[in-house]
């Protein structure tokens, strides 16, 4: 397929990469354009210096940007050169509102919209193997889903517009108090003569288990946080998530404490610090 992907970051810059592999017709547009260029050079693809020259008669444009404004600015600007009848997948995390606006868009257009945000981080992205939550009309999902199949281990239909981005704020709330959680069991763990690494050793095999523990405590008993989600990028989800629960009646509470929490993260210097770095609140790094 002729397709256009727009967002060539820490995850989109893979992501377009499987989609040129899987032997689709890619044209990539960044803001910052050594970015796209970087990419060319290393897949069979085009850097092209608009978005609608990305899109010029695209049957898929792909976005993967940063928040609501980036993703209304990519749609509004890549709209009307796509191919009549073209889908817009969106891997941006926005709020369900953004999704619903953009599907009107699109549809008053003769295009479609699917909100598609993912979970499964930078080494899903690399590897291939992202989860993808989507909202959208069933006909925009059945032209989106082959699409993101080059990139997806599991990818499924939630409901109509905006019920991707509402299940992305579930996904979220469930990491807040986990990785929360973590820290705190690695703080007691030093605190009570304990090597967090032998306690990993008795504990992961239990009840305790998680995907953030598998993946995380190694690295958050080291101290070492330059990597992964950022913490700016989860404070942003975490905004979305009580801004929809104060429109919807939902109790948040342990999910407004550890928000509270990144924003000192934030003060200590690790915005761009994995969402792990909760731990450095109570282990500050030496
Ligand atoms: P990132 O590394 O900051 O990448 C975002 C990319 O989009 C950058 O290359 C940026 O360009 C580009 N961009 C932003 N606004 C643009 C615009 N208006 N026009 C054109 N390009 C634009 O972020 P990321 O980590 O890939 O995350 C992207 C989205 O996925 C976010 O919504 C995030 O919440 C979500 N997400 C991330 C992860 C993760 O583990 N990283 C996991 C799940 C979901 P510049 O180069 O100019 O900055």
């Amino acid at each position: 397929m002729k397709l256009a992907f727009v967002g060539l970051g820490v995850m989109g810059f893979p992501m377009a990469g499987h989609l040129a592999r899987a032997g689709h017709d890619v044209a990539v547009f960044n803001r910052t354009g050594a970015k796209a260029l970087r990419w060319a050079e290393t897949h069979k693809g085009r850097a092209v210096s608009t978005i609608a020259e990305a899109t010029a008669g695209a049957e898929a444009l792909i976005l993967c940007v940063g928040a609501d404004d980036d993703v209304r600015q990519v749609t509004t600007e890549g709209l009307e050169a796509l191919a009549v009848g073209a889908v817009i997948i969106d891997h941006t995390t926005t709020s369900a509102a953004l999704a619903r606006d953009m599907a009107n868009l699109a549809s008053a257009a003769g295009r479609s919209f699917v909100d598609a945000p993912v979970s499964g981080g930078q080494a899903g992205a690399e590897a291939g193997k992202l989860t993808i939550m989507c909202g959208g009309d069933p006909a925009a999902f059945a032209r989106a889903e082959p699409v993101m199949a080059a990139y997806a281990q599991a990818i499924r239909h939630m409901g109509p517009a905006g019920a991707g981005q509402l299940t992305k704020m579930v996904n979220q709330i469930c990491i807040a108090g986990v990785v929360q959680g973590l820290a705190e069991g690695m703080h007691f763990a030093r605190r009570a003569g304990l090597d967090p690494v032998e306690v990993l050793g008795a504990i992961s095999k239990g009840a305790a288990q998680s995907w953030q523990m598998d993946n995380r405590w190694p690295t958050m008993a080291q101290g070492r946080f330059d990597f992964g989600f950022a913490v700016d990028w989860m404070r942003k989800d975490l905004g979305l998530v009580l801004d929809e629960a104060a429109a919807n009646g939902a109790q948040l509470e342990v999910t407004r404490l550890v928000d509270s929490f990144y924003a000192e993260v934030q003060a200590m210097g690790g915005s761009r610090w994995d969402t792990s770095s909760l731990v450095a609140r109570l282990e500050p790094p030496a």
